[in-house]
């Protein structure tokens, strides 16, 4: 039975962007019988989870790994139909004294080997933190006491050389940030789904994830090239003129847009990261493995066409290399000269080289210091409400859940009759 409540020319809710955040949340009112409608400033839904194809090769919108642990992809997404092709369980980080392999201590019997490997305090630290953070449940995680990663490292037990070798370079790839000093909260809760899950890649790109959400709408739900410019008493003003009208709008754009158009909402710092895409003749590395840097020249690297084979033409390798910040001049000379130590390659062969194509995301991913809330309430005014990964935790888990969040409290704000 449908709850539709707009009137025949307006959906009951406008979303305002097509992004994780933005689908979750319009597949949920469609499911519950509601007329919605999603409107996308971009030609292609995704928003930072988007891929497209330069030089034959496909390009995901910066690095980033899809992680099958997440409960938000367990519950919303086919994983079959996304075709994942998974990266080793475990890292490669270059150090000056070499090569050090770090796998999953809960998959394989040697956790470490190579020259700089951990005595076996760390890796007695390294077993133990698997144990508390792959088993408990994730809400008494969220419960602990919350303070910096690093202090939780070492409170851990591990010796800060190990820290600086390990965790420090591999940490500061997926919070984009090179002090630890991101809420330890978050940082267990993420090493959890690390823990219980496989790092991957969809076959067609990471833009696939997002495909699948707005494949499950009804066809006429995204309106694409549709910027939204404002909100009004009682609808959102389009970009280029006109308005659209509904009773509820659910603003699901990243933060900065979002503090634009609900000015009363303070904006919410983030962090930006650059990566390199190079192709090459021979593949520098012949595994589907991440390679951190222990020296922080570069946040992490991979071959991804040893992930994905078809992410490059036959016969080529695709290397992504991320670090933080902008590109500005000179990086990515000093990013190739790097990668050759870090391929143990020569310095020749990187530069042979064909850089493909840079991607900075400036607003790519919250900064989440101890106190960061995990969720927020999408409630913001009367008949408005605001989703994305800003209002709980940088990633794919919390843009999906803020969007879940955003539905149920409109959801029951219709059936109470406060909107
Ligand atoms: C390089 C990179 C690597 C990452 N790696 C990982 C990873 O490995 N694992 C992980 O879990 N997460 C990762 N993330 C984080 C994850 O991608 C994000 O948390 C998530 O995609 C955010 O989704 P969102 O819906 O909140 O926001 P967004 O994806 O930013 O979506 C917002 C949408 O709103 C649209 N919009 C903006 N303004 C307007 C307007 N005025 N009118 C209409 N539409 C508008 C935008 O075009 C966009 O489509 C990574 C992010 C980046 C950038």
């Amino acid at each position: 039975m449908s709850r539709s409540r707009g009137g025949p020319d307006r959906p009951d809710v406008i979303v305002v962007g097509a992004g994780l955040a933005g689908l979750a949340c319009a597949a949920d009112l469609v499911g519950e019988g509601l007329d919605v409608q999603v409107l996308e400033a971009s030609d292609a839904v995704g928003g930072r989870m988007h891929s497209d194809r330069v030089g034959g090769c496909v390009i995901d919108r910066g690095f980033q790994v899809f992680n099958t642990a997440y409960p938000q992809v367990r519950r919303r997404l086919n994983l079959r139909e996304l075709r994942l092709r998974p990266f080793t369980p475990g890292v490669l980080v270059h150090t000056d004294r070499g090569r050090l392999r770090l796998a999953d201590p809960t998959r394989a019997r040697r956790a470490c080997h190579g020259p700089s490997s951990p005595g076996p305090r760390d890796l007695a630290a390294l077993a133990l933190l698997a144990g508390r953070d792959a088993l408990p449940p994730a809400g008494r995680i969220k419960h602990r006491r919350d303070r910096s990663t690093r202090a939780a490292l070492a409170a851990a037990g591990f010796s800060e050389q190990f820290v600086e070798r390990f965790f420090r370079p591999f940490l500061s790839g997926v919070f984009l940030e090179e002090d630890l000093e991101t809420s330890s909260r978050v940082f267990h809760l993420v090493w959890r789904s690390m823990l219980r899950g496989t790092l991957c890649l969809p076959t067609a790109g990471i833009g696939a994830v997002p495909a699948q959400l707005a494949a499950g709408l009804p066809g006429s739900t995204i309106r694409l090239e549709c910027p939204v410019e404002g909100l009004t008493d009682d609808g959102v003003l389009l970009g280029g003129g006109g308005e659209a009208t509904a009773p509820i709008v659910v603003v699901a754009t990243g933060p900065g847009p979002a503090a634009d158009l609900l000015p009363g909402l303070t904006p919410s710092p983030y962090r930006a990261v650059t990566t390199y895409y190079h192709l090459c003749e021979r593949p520098p590395l012949g595994e589907p493995t991440l390679l951190t840097d222990s020296g922080r020249r570069f946040l992490n690297t991979c071959v991804l066409s040893e992930v994905v084979p078809s992410y490059a033409p036959k016969g080529h390798g695709l290397v992504a290399t991320s670090v933080l910040g902008d590109d500005t001049p000179g990086r990515e000379r000093a990013v190739r000269s790097a990668l050759a130590a870090a391929y143990e390659a020569d310095t020749a062969d990187t530069a042979d080289w064909e850089l493909l194509t840079v991607r900075t995301v400036p607003e790519a991913l919250p900064v989440m210091l101890p106190g960061h809330a995990l969720s927020r309430t999408s409630r913001v005014g009367h008949g408005r409400y605001v989703c994305g990964d800003h209002r709980t935790t940088g990633s794919v888990q919390g843009a999906l859940a803020s969007g879940t969040r955003a539905a149920r409290e409109i959801l029951a704000d219709l059936h109470d009759g406060r909107v």
